[in-house]
């Protein structure tokens, strides 16, 4: 056990030296120790990734989830030991988060911790080494897998098998108004893979693009959508308007609108509650009579979003021609918009084009209560972002609406937003 590299986040100084101590007397000699989120992240940084980061979770300013979060998005540590003086239930919920976001955790300690509890630990982590069961090393976020990677194809089993779509799951990202009502939530698909754990868009949708699986991918997405909307309606009287994001391959199909509105049907919605999501660049290279099945839809009450607007070489002209009921400013334009006025003219222009155009306006990947404020000052868009909230699963979405809405319904979806 001698050559692990393990960094200590706790911000208790007595708690800090007996941990150190503790991993000592198991041989563990390169220990980083962190009084504090970011003097953790620094050493991260100076000294380079660990093997397991042990993790209090209650801290002054940024806490033990944050770090949890920073692990996950940098890959900077193989396996991670939560430490907590909470209940277990809590330590649990946040070794359930830390799983969620495809870390290896080897376990959850009360604190103080215990020596024999630690070094039980550090043997969970030997062995899954040794014996090759620990979960694969992360990916990177940008890291594209390949096909064959992504479908270790088993005997009997075939592209587009059911118990491999049913890993296709959906994340839902709300968008809000700048006075705080839920206007309704964008699905994302994620990829719950055995191997990898969670996996974001960037890492397969180019392999299921080759492989042809874009519409059994689309049709899911829209079955779970539709799906949580007519569960909100029947709990609170209002269904819930869902967006879906529709690659450009899915108009060539004739039948596209009619499934769609069948699809409304059976879980008992109107047309008004979803929102299809087109990017700018393939409204304009898709032939018009591809488009037609958009407008059929439109003229029966769905709503067509076009999504990253202004990224696309834009033919505005041919843009406006069609019935778009929404346009949605991508996080480019807005990202350090209060600190860059050419950024903030841009959503201005966009935002004046549109009201002309009785269109709506999200704009996407608000960050900071900086731009949120920006923002407020150019005409209170629609926003969405992780200022308001990253996209999350179904259930923990449905808590979030609980706990800023109240769980009865009737009652306006409104948010306290906490700038
Ligand atoms: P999009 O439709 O423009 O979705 C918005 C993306 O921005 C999402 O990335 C979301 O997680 C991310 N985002 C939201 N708020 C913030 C923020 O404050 N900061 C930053 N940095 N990012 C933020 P995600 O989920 O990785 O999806 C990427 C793209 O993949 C989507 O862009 C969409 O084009 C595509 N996609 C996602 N789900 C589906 C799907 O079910 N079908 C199809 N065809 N495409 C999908
Ligand atoms: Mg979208
Ligand atoms: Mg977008």
């Amino acid at each position: 056990m001698n050559s692990l590299n393990v960094l200590i986040l706790e911000d208790n100084p007595f708690q800090l030296m007996a941990l150190h101590q503790m991993l000592n007397a198991n041989q563990v000699f390169n220990v980083l120790a962190a009084d504090g989120v970011a003097a953790a992240q620094q050493s991260l940084a100076n000294r380079g990734s660990v093997d397991i980061a042990i993790c209090d979770l209650q801290m002054d300013g940024p806490d033990g989830l944050e770090m949890i979060r920073y692990l996950a998005e940098t890959r900077q540590a193989r396996a991670v030991i939560i430490l907590s003086s909470t209940d277990t239930s809590v330590r649990d919920g946040a070794a359930y988060l830390a799983r969620q976001q495809g870390l290896w955790v080897l376990g959850s300690l009360p604190k103080p911790a215990s020596a024999t509890a630690l070094c039980k630990l550090l043997e969970v982590y030997s062995e899954g080494i040794e014996h090759d069961t620990a979960p694969l090393p992360l990916l990177q976020v940008s890291e594209s897998l390949s096909l064959e990677a992504l479908y270790p194809i088993a005997p009997g089993q075939h592209i587009g098998d059911t118990r491999v779509s049913e890993q296709w799951i959906a994340h839902y990202q709300p968008k809000v108004s700048l006075e705080g009502k839920l206007l309704g939530v964008e699905a994302l698909v994620r990829w719950q893979h055995p191997q990898y754990g969670l996996l974001v868009p960037g890492q397969f949708m180019a392999a299921l693009e080759h492989a042809g699986l874009i519409a059994p991918l689309t049709w899911r997405m829209l079955e779970l959508a539709l799906k949580l909307s007519s569960e909100v309606l029947q709990a609170r009287g209002e269904a819930l308007p869902v967006a879906v994001n529709i690659a450009p391959v899915m108009l060539e199909h004739v039948d596209f609108a009619q499934e769609i509105l069948a699809l409304l049907a059976r879980f008992g919605l109107p047309p008004e509650v979803l929102t299809l999501e087109v990017v700018e660049s393939s409204v304009l290279n898709t032939p018009s009579w591809q488009l037609e099945s958009l407008m059929r839809l439109r003229l029966q009450g769905c709503k067509l979003s076009i999504d990253d607007f202004g990224t696309g070489a834009s033919n505005i002209e041919r843009l406006l021609q069609l019935p778009f009921s929404e346009l949605k400013i991508p996080s480019e334009f807005v990202r350090g918009m209060a600190e860059d006025a050419r950024k903030s003219a841009v959503v201005a222009g966009a935002l004046t084009m549109a009201r002309q155009m009785a269109m709506n306006v999200v704009v996407e990947g608000v960050e900071t209560a900086d731009d949120y404020r920006a923002l407020q000052a150019l005409g209170k868009p629609a926003v969405q972002g992780y200022f308001i909230a990253r996209p999350m699963s179904e259930a923990a979405l449905l808590s979030w609406m609980a706990e800023r809405t109240g769980p009865t319904s009737g009652q306006p979806m409104l948010l306290q937003i906490n700038e």
